[in-house]
């Protein structure tokens, strides 16, 4: 079998590497349907958060059951199924109050950009649809392992209800798929803060009510502006930059919620200043196997069409073009096929 390695900076080889096989008995193999680059992929590419060895990549997947352990007692061999970036047993303490992406026993996966792949902790880790889903829903599907996922859980933590007024920091992957989650939850108005013209336009398709080019002092002064001079209700922050986060919590009003999601790099709080917002802090690593049931049926159903932040679609054996163009900011995200790859 062939792979997706990154070796460092800039440097990502589709390669051979040994086919995935079961090593504990609560794993599945699974072939791969799709998968994708990710934005939190391109930290490592682009040497900000820097690798040790030649690392597989790859965390966002859906496919098809080849093969269970013996253990797995609830997913079986020819069901479709999506999982989270993040494996979870589903049944701690942690799990059940719905924050499975950090369970007890919790691992990061990797290794997605192939045609097959290991999910650990399979029962309680991969959700099957019923039946198998039509070509056309795969990509849709896809986004729910990680970017639909996150970018619903930002919504969810940062307390959007029917009538909010919601900010979105953020035009990547997540901060539209964030700006769809509030438009589904019910937001009444949606303010996309984008500077580029494509992500705008898919912006307003995905429910956004108006767009902030500014950014800084300048974006805050204009939601404020927007949001009768208090800030919004909710604010979903898609980045994890210092700027990002610092125009997230002065867009909120008081009494506000942030719902952040942009894994942090080089960013802090001050909380002498954060003390006097009153603002609701709320985020890290989406726990996205609590939405997947949800979420799974909402794209059955025709609700949302999340698979529309994909502009561009590569052979899987063709992925390091796919973290080119997400780099060089050409496309917004990149879905990979293995049909045909061995
Ligand atoms: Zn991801
Ligand atoms: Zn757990």
């Amino acid at each position: 079998m062939r792979g997706t390695v990154l070796y460092g900076p800039r440097d990502v080889r589709f390669e051979e590497r040994e086919a995935p096989r079961i090593l504990k008995p609560t794993d599945a193999i699974i072939r791969v349907s799709a998968a994708c680059v990710c934005g939190s992929d391109l930290w490592p590419y682009r040497g900000i958060q820097p690798i040790e060895r030649p690392t597989p990549m790859g965390h966002e997947y859906c496919g098809i059951v080849e093969e269970v352990g013996k253990d797995v007692r609830t997913i079986k061999p020819g069901q479709f199924v999506i999982g989270s970036f993040a494996t979870s047993d589903n049944t701690c303490a942690i799990c059940k109050h719905g924050y499975q992406s950090s369970c007890l026993q919790r691992e990061f996966m990797s290794a997605a950009q192939a045609p097959f792949l290991r999910v650990p902790l399979a029962d309680g880790t991969l959700v099957p649809t019923s039946g198998m889903p039509s070509e056309d829903l795969i990509p849709s599907l896809l986004t729910l392992s990680d970017v639909m996922g996150t970018g619903w859980f930002a919504a969810d933590a940062a307390n959007v209800k029917p009538g909010s007024t919601v900010a979105v920091v953020g035009d990547g992957a997540v901060g539209l798929l964030g700006v769809l989650s509030a438009k589904q939850m019910g937001a009444e108005r949606i303010i996309a803060m984008s500077r580029h013209a494509t992500r705008q336009k898919l912006a307003r398709e995905f429910g956004a009510t108006d767009i902030v080019t500014e950014r800084g002092e300048e974006g805050i002064a204009r939601i404020k502006e927007l949001t009768k001079g208090i800030g919004a209700d909710s604010v979903l922050e898609c980045v994890g930059t210092q700027q990002s986060m610092t125009q997230a919590i002065n867009s909120t009003r008081p009494g506000g919620y942030v719902g952040f999601v942009g894994v942090p790099h080089g960013a802090s709080l001050d909380l002498g200043q954060f003390f006097y917002t009153h603002v609701h802090l709320h985020g890290g690593p989406a726990p996205v196997r609590r939405h997947l049931p949800e979420l799974i049926k909402l794209v059955l159903d025709g609700k949302i069409n999340p698979g529309k932040v994909f502009d561009l679609t590569l052979p899987l054996d063709q992925v390091a073009e796919g973290y080119r163009a997400m780099d060089e900011r050409r496309a917004i995200k990149a879905l990979l096929h293995p049909n045909g790859t061995k």
